[in-house]
């Protein structure tokens, strides 16, 4: 699977394990990163046609994500 978009996160070198916090309480860093990071849509895009379900992309934890899915299906 090729997302040249990754190179260009803002996460590229940083601890891994800050994208995969143990609680959604746990997640301001990442999402925080996320925040300042160029490439946030299509990271986000890609985790919700994936389900994704770990870590934090594109700023939303599995919590977030899972109500963007719901408020775009509600809004199809
Ligand atoms: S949105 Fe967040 S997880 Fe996705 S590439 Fe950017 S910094 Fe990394």
């Amino acid at each position: 699977m090729d997302q040249p978009w990754r190179k260009n996160g803002a996460c590229n070198g940083l601890d891994p394990d800050v994208f995969y916090p143990a609680t959604e309480e746990d997640a301001e860093e990442a999402k925080s990163i996320c925040g300042r990071c160029a490439v946030v849509e299509s990271c986000l895009e890609f985790a919700l046609a994936r389900r994704e379900k770990d870590g934090v992309w594109g700023g939303a934890t599995e919590r977030d994500r899972r109500r963007i899915l719901r408020q775009r299906r509600q809004s199809a």
